[in-house]
C-alpha cells in the first residue's frame, strides 16, 4: 500500500513545543485530520486538505484518516500533547485492529509530543522526579468504580499521581470525589499542582495542598499533579515555589 498515516503530537500549546520531527511530518502530508482547535495550530500549506472534526468523534476520525491513507494519500492525524497519552494513537490502533485486513499493511508512524504532565511538571520544578503514574479521571470509557480503585492503589503505593481529564460539564462531581478519597489516604499537607492551559496565552499554574485543593479551580484544560510522601515544596523569596519529589525513598512508609 502506498499511502501512509502519521499520528502526530503537537505538544501542549505553544509552537515552541512542536518538535522538528512533527514539523517535518506535518509539512509532508497531503491531508490533515484532527480536532478543530488542534488543526488550527498547524500552519496552512498549499495543496493540503484539512478535515476537522468534533472532539468526541475519535473513533470515526481515526477510521476516516486510515481509510484516506489506504486510498494512497499521505495523511497526518494531529493530537494535543503526545498522541499516545489518552489520545489518537490508541484510537488508530483500535480502528486498525477492527478494520479491513488491508489496513494492516499500511505504513503507520507515531510522532511523539510533549504530554501535558511533563509541561506542567517543568513549570513548577520536578514533581515527577520519582515514581509516578498517570490516570484519566474520565469515566466515559471506564466505570467510576475502577477510577476509585486505581486512585486508592496509586496513593497507597506511594506514587505521585498526574490526573488528566479532571472535570467537564458532563462530569462535574468526579474531581471532588477524587479529592475526598485522596484526603482519606494522604496527609493534608500533600502538595497539589493545578496546571491550566500550560503553553498557551491563558496559562495559569498554582501550587496548593490536598487540604485546600478546590475542584472548582480546575477545568477541562487543567492537569493536576498530586504529590506523594516524598514530594516537597521549597518556598523562595520573590519567586514561585519549587515542587519536587525526592529521589530517595529511604524512611518513607508509603
Ligand atoms: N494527549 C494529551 C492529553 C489528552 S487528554 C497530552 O498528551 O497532553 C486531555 C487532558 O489533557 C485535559 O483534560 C488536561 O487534563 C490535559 N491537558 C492537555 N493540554 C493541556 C495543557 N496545555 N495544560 C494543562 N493540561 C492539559
Amino acid at each position: 500500500m502506498s499511502g501512509h498515516l502519521a499520528v502526530i503530537g503537537l505538544g501542549p500549546g505553544d509552537a515552541g513545543y512542536v518538535t522538528p520531527q512533527a514539523q517535518a511530518a506535518l509539512a509532508a502530508a497531503d491531508a490533515l485530520y484532527g480536532y478543530g482547535p488542534y488543526l488550527d495550530r498547524v500552519p496552512v500549506r498549499d495543496g493540503q486538505s484539512r478535515h476537522a472534526s468534533d472532539n468526541r468523534e475519535e473513533g470515526a476520525r481515526a477510521a476516516a484518516a486510515l481509510a484516506h491513507a489506504a486510498a494512497g494519500a499521505g495523511v497526518a492525524l494531529v493530537s494535543g500533547g503526545d498522541p499516545g497519552v489518552f489520545a489518537m494513537a490508541a484510537a488508530v490502533c483500535e480502528e486498525l485492529a477492527a478494520g479491513p485486513p488491508d489496513w494492516r499493511s499500511l505504513d503507520v508512524t507515531i510522532v511523539p509530543g510533549v504530554t501535558a504532565m511533563l509541561a506542567v511538571a517543568a513549570r513548577v520544578g520536578a514533581p515527577l522526579g520519582h515514581d509516578f503514574c498517570a490516570l484519566s479521571l474520565s469515566d466515559n470509557l471506564k466505570p467510576w468504580d475502577l477510577v476509585e480503585r486505581r486512585l486508592d492503589a496509586a496513593a497507597g503505593a506511594g506514587f505521585v499521581i498526574a490526573l488528566y481529564n479532571p472535570i467537564s460539564r458532563a462530569r462535574p462531581w468526579q474531581l471532588g470525589r477524587a479529592f475526598e478519597l485522596l484526603r482519606s489516604l494522604l496527609p493534608p499537607s500533600t502538595p497539589v499542582v493545578f496546571g491550566r492551559a500550560v503553553g498557551r496565552a491563558d496559562e495559569a499554574v498554582t501550587v496548593t495542598t490536598l487540604a485546600l485543593a478546590d475542584p472548582n479551580a480546575a477545568d477541562m484544560s487543567t492537569l493536576l499533579i498530586v504529590g506523594s510522601h516524598q514530594t516537597h515544596v521549597i518556598a523562595r523569596p520573590g519567586r514561585p515555589p519549587l515542587v519536587y519529589t525526592s529521589r530517595s525513598a529511604q524512611g518513607v512508609n508509603a
